[in-house]
């Protein structure tokens, strides 16, 4: 039973085939990194996790593009794919420049649709107008604009040092979805606060804050704490107890249920890189959180929207061979 509405679901469903995510390392820097917002970042970032390094090894994004998507084909039989300019904030910086990089991705073999990673402060009219025009000039399926929010309290949002506030992603998520851009918005449960931690209410008042716009897709993250960041110090300091494995499958649930079963999930979990990890120790086994995350949806009978709907079960379309949403 598919008990959430996947990505994996969703681009079967759209190109009736297997499409893998590339990321890719364009060479842009985040304004709360170098200075222009401030050069300690969010209490999270790990300066050296937020970017692959590829571009710094002298690989352009041809060879980016080659060296994953090979690895993809070989892996996964994958003949189609979504371009990620993942490292720091894409749209940061003059608009020449993210139309340069958007130039250098015209003719990638099997580029299917592009994900845009940024911060909402990081965007204008102009530079989304440039991200939509994409869709036709590289005859995309899709353009994604992953932003991150974090949580919908502006309280924590200037505790962990994010640099915007609530209604900055509000309003940018709303001009991007008038021109066509597919939004996704990134979530991160158990945040620190001047007093303490958010919990299950403040993630579930971000979710309700998300579903009343016009936001298409989801990526949710446990927080985890990584080497070289100020939460280490805060961690090391007693000043900050990360969630539990069981915490965050009864938080992800409740969070599902609440969530409209027409957003699509793009993420459960957060990912840490190989040896950034701190704590806790289960935020590193990725299979097993998947394991424990499936079994909670399965013994409670969770699904997606189960709050919203009145209905006895996940719906049709949560399945990847679900046709109605085909092109
Ligand atoms: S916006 Fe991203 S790259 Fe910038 S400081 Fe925050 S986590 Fe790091």
């Amino acid at each position: 039973m598919f008990r959430y509405f996947s990505l994996n679901a969703s681009l079967r469903q759209t190109y009736g085939e297997r499409v893998q995510k590339i990321p890719l390392d364009a060479g842009f820097d985040c304004p709360n990194r170098d200075g222009a917002i401030s050069r300690e970042g969010c209490i999270f970032c790990n300066p050296s996790g937020s970017g692959s390094g590829m571009l710094k090894e002298g690989k352009d994004l041809l060879s980016q593009w080659t060296h994953w998507t090979e690895f993809q084909k070989r892996r996964y039989g994958a003949r189609l794919f979504i371009g990620y300019l993942q490292s720091y904030s894409n749209t940061y910086g003059p608009i020449e420049k993210i139309a340069h990089t958007l130039s250098r991705l015209e003719n990638l073999p099997g580029l299917a649709a592009l994900s845009i990673g940024t911060r909402p402060d990081c965007l204008d009219d102009a530079k989304l107008r440039l991200l939509a025009a994409q869709k036709e000039k590289l005859n995309l399926n899709e353009i994604y604009l992953e932003l991150g929010l974090q949580t919908a309290h502006d309280e924590t949002l200037t505790h962990i040092n994010r640099g915007h506030s609530v209604t900055d992603f509000k309003d940018m998520a709303c001009r991007a979805a008038d021109l066509g851009l597919n939004v996704v918005a990134h979530v991160i449960a158990g945040l620190p606060t001047p007093s303490g931690r958010e919990g299950l209410a403040e993630l579930l008042e971000t979710v309700d804050f998300l579903n009343a716009l016009p936001v298409r897709g989801i990526k949710f993250h446990n927080l985890y704490v990584c080497k070289g960041t100020r939460l280490a110090k805060l961690w090391k300091e007693g000043g900050y107890t990360p969630i539990t494995l069981e915490e965050y499958c009864l938080w992800l649930g409740e969070a599902l249920m609440h969530l409209s079963p027409a957003v699509v999930v793009h993420r459960l979990n957060g990912d840490p890189a190989p040896d950034e990890l701190l704590a806790p120790e289960w935020a590193g086994a990725k299979r097993d959180v998947h394991n424990a995350i499936r079994t909670h949806l399965e013994k409670n009978h969770i699904w997606q929207g189960k709050k919203h709907e009145a209905v006895d079960g996940p719906p049709v379309h949560f399945a990847p061979d679900h046709k109605e949403h085909r092109a």
